[in-house]
């Protein structure tokens, strides 16, 4: 969804692996999305989806030997995933701001709350000493902390869990970035403090006009936050859509599995689903669609060849029961008892009890 002037972050094709010594392991395959400006991003999926580091490759901050193998990031039309470190770090900061799930990694628990919020805004923007004070401030009564005056000589470790992370997303947009990217922000937190930070997170954003990259395995929260969103399984984006289209008609059986996992708060009586099998290691990506192993829906060519992302509805999905062909290949499947088991068994990938479609 850019807007006329160009997308605000363009992610083209982008490839990040580990060289091990059994090989290379490949995390995030070929994806490629954009953000507009102002606009909240959502990027879903379990634990080894390739997420966090997708959002870690545009602040660059992949840990070695961790690389971008290929594919481009430009921010504003500007190459980021070729600057030396040292540039990207002034970028980091001032242009992209960052959101971890543990707010102690982002706060040094050395120094007051003050002390690291004026060296970012002095350091970004280039004002005087109280100056920055009375930004500090401001941006500490903006995200909620009572008594901001007060509070900002005091550590870290004086505040509580939700006011740490209020503090780490005043620290984020002290710079004024244009971007933010907030990896799980409110995982490590209380239910009830994990709504509080959302909308907060929702209403700072839309006041400062600051585009998000929001990264959580929590489709509620992506519910709650985002324009649009992206859903990962090993290492690619296998839908990509508007939330309300994703969510009231997901078109990929993954994504069907996620919302199945959500409680519906005007049915109680509906029963929660689950995904049968977990993400596979990356060391053991099956051949053709990685998810057939757990997908209800399977037939041969899903064992074979690897979708790419075509239209699905009014979304973008990664599965060739949108591709018209193929759909009628799996139709006459259907009549030949035992084809999917024969597919899987040729390329050596069993699949798991799979739920009723
Ligand atoms: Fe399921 Fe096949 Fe679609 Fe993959 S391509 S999600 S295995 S139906």
């Amino acid at each position: 969804m850019a807007d006329a002037a160009g997308p605000l972050l363009a992610v083209e094709n982008l490839r990040v692996e580990f060289p091990t010594r059994r090989g290379t392991l490949v995390a995030v395959h070929d994806i490629s999305f954009e953000i507009a400006p102002g606009e909240v991003l959502g990027v879903v999926g379990e634990s080894g989806a390739g997420k966090s580091l997708t959002g870690a490759a545009i602040i660059g901050l992949i840990d070695p030997p961790g690389r971008i193998a290929a594919g481009r990031i430009l921010l504003a039309g500007r190459r980021l995933d070729s600057l030396p470190y040292e540039t990207m770090r002034r970028i980091r900061g001032r242009e992209i701001g960052a959101i971890f799930q543990d707010p102690l990694t982002s706060l040094n628990p050395l120094y007051t709350i003050g002390r690291q919020l004026i060296e970012t805004i002095r350091t970004h923007l280039h004002t005087s000493e109280s100056q920055a004070r009375a930004a500090a401030i401001a941006l500490l009564e903006e995200v909620g902390i009572p008594a901001a005056a007060r509070r900002i000589d005091h550590y870290p470790h004086q505040f509580s869990g939700g006011m740490r992370q209020r503090v780490v997303i005043a620290l984020a947009l002290a710079a004024k970035p244009k971007l933010i990217v907030a990896d799980e922000p409110t995982t490590a937190l209380d239910v009830s403090i994990q709504a509080q930070i959302i909308q907060l997170l929702k209403r700072l954003c839309r006041d400062h006009d600051t585009a998000v990259m929001l990264v959580t395995h929590d489709m509620g929260v992506i519910a709650e936050t985002a324009d649009r969103v992206a859903v990962m399984y090993a290492g690619r984006i296998v839908e990509i859509g508007l939330v309300a289209d994703v969510i009231n008609r997901p078109q990929h059986p993954y994504t069907v599995g996620l919302m199945g996992s959500i409680p519906k708060i005007r049915d109680e009586r509906a029963r929660l689903t689950q995904i049968d099998g977990s993400m596979p290691r990356l060391t053991a990506i099956p051949v053709g669609c990685a998810f057939h192993p757990r997908c209800p829906h399977a037939f041969g060519r899903c064992t074979r060849q690897r979708p790419e992302l075509m239209d699905a509805g009014a979304s973008r999905a990664a599965c060739w029961l949108h591709d018209p062909a193929a759909r009628r290949e799996a139709m006459s499947e259907q009549t030949q008892p035992g084809g999917l088991d024969r597919a899987r068994s040729e390329t050596g990938t069993p699949g798991v009890a799979g739920r009723a479609p």
